[in-house]
């Protein structure tokens, strides 16, 4: 049995091959393929907005579904999804009023604008190949703090009293529903509450595609638990997080945590570390893991003038929980498995994506366009459609829909020829290793079944 899961090994061709260098490349990849358009393209665009396409929203919906699953799969976990405009004052307790702001430097020769603790990610206006500062004309402004709150009315009248803000994080959300959900789900402490939605930040630098723009989704976890076990779920946290990352196919030497030192801490938190990807642009932050203490329950409690304690029944104890906080990126996540599995050989350009994450899974083909293999390959695209989103394509060779399909990530090829119509035999080709096998159709589920669980091992 195990003998028949084993993916078969070594590349097909001898060429060495190459990773993600340029972010450009995928961009294009993205765009070709139907991933990633720069939104109101047919306009000239608008800064730093991308649109989904039809693979993109498919790989989109997969790191969600992904990461929803590990989190409300377990009985510790309930989900929630909050409204992105809330009562202004959250936005008082939560400190992002007066506190959520960057730095912002203005360059009065080229008009440039920067954030000044994000220099070395920034390009000259006159010099791009210098950085902001480093060019011979550059100005630069001293740095005068910047919110980054997206400010609107609500209802028709523009005066202050009806100013709300488009969300800036997801969080907030969770923490004014604390009650709310502990109760109706009956959780005790420790319990966490997991959401996924848009955020808005009027960010001064958006840029390297969609690794930061001013409208995103995040994916967070707000974990409840008892004030003095918070460093032991801390860590916990720190390594499930990680591991999910790792168990995403995402290669184990492109990530690493980044500790948050002192000056580096939020005025929230206790503990902090950024999750981090090397990206062709260098490390950056994907996610992060913070402890911050009672801070949001203890604010909330203060501006709402509601009680936000938990009440222990066994130990017949009252506290305000802490929260040890999981914040990822969606695009983030979906950027990082493309630019991690981004695969070129000089002649190939496929895209290893983890099977869980690949729009297709599999792509049947008739060798040629002949109603009789046409119509054989039909059957078999719908008992392959009955476990795995699967497509077709009978343009061009056999060997350029092969590519096609790489190029998308698409695990499988398999193909039905005339040896098809008369043993029932189909050749499955693997993306990763252009290995061809000649399986049974009956067998062809099952098979593509086992190699997905088997995934990680190989
Ligand atoms: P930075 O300091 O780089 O602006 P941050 O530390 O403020 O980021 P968090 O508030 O911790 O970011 O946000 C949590 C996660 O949300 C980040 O790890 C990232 O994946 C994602 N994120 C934050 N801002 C953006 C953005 N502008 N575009 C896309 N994703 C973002």
């Amino acid at each position: 049995m195990t003998d028949s899961i084993e993916t078969p090994k070594g590349p097909a061709q001898n060429l060495p091959v190459q990773n993600l260098k340029d972010m450009a490349d995928l961009v294009s990849l993205c765009k070709r393929r139907g991933f990633v358009f720069p939104s109101s393209e047919i306009y000239g665009g608008i800064n730093a907005c991308w649109d989904y396409g039809p693979l993109g929203i498919e790989l989109k919906r997969n790191v969600k579904e992904r990461w929803w699953r590990s989190m409300t799969d377990r009985e510790d976990i309930e989900g929630l999804d909050a409204a992105i405009l809330m009562h202004p004052k959250v936005w008082e307790a939560s400190g992002h009023v007066s506190g959520f702001v960057d730095p912002l430097v203005d360059c009065k020769k080229c008009k440039g604008r920067f954030r000044a603790d994000k220099l070395d990610l920034a390009q000259c206006g006159e010099k791009p190949s210098k950085k902001p500062g480093e060019g011979p004309d550059c100005q630069l402004t001293e740095a005068r703090q910047f919110n980054l709150m997206f400010k609107t009315h609500m209802g028709p009248l523009e005066d202050s009293a009806a100013v709300v803000y488009l969300r800036p994080e997801t969080a907030q959300g969770i923490y004014v529903n604390f009650h709310n959900v502990q109760q109706s789900a009956r959780q005790k402490v420790p319990f966490g509450i997991a959401q996924i939605g848009k955020a808005f930040r009027n960010e001064i630098t958006p840029g390297n595609f969609i690794f930061r723009t001013r409208e995103f989704e995040q994916m967070e976890m707000q974990f409840f638990v008892k004030p003095g076990t918070d460093m032991e779920w801390f860590e916990k946290w720190k390594e499930m997080r990680i591991q999910w990352h790792l168990d995403n196919g995402i290669r184990k030497e492109k990530l690493r945590f980044h500790q948050h030192k002192d000056g580096e801490l939020a005025h929230y938190a206790k503990a902090a570390f950024d999750i981090e990807y090397e990206f062709p642009f260098g490390w950056q932050e994907l996610e992060g893991i913070h402890n911050r203490t009672d801070f949001d329950l203890s604010r909330h409690q203060q501006f709402s003038g509601k009680k936000l304690e938990y009440f222990d029944e066994q130990a017949k104890e009252r506290y305000l929980p802490y929260i040890v906080e999981t914040s990822a990126g969606c695009d983030r996540t979906l950027l990082v498995a493309l630019a991690d599995a981004y695969r070129f050989d000089g002649d190939r350009t496929w895209l290893a994506l983890h099977p869980s994450f690949a729009p297709y899974k599999v792509g049947v083909f008739p060798l040629m366009k002949k109603p009789e293999l046409v119509e054989y390959t039909e059957k078999v695209l719908g008992e392959v459609k009955t476990k795995f989103r699967a497509t077709t394509d009978d343009a061009g060779s056999i060997g350029k829909r092969y590519r096609r399909q790489d190029e998308i990530g698409t695990p499988f090829g398999v193909t039905i020829d005339y040896d098809t119509l008369s043993n029932h035999t189909v050749t499955i080709r693997h993306r990763d290793t252009m290995v061809q096998e000649r399986i049974s159709v009956e067998n062809l589920v099952r098979y593509i079944e086992d190699q997905f669980k088997n995934w990680n091992r190989v």
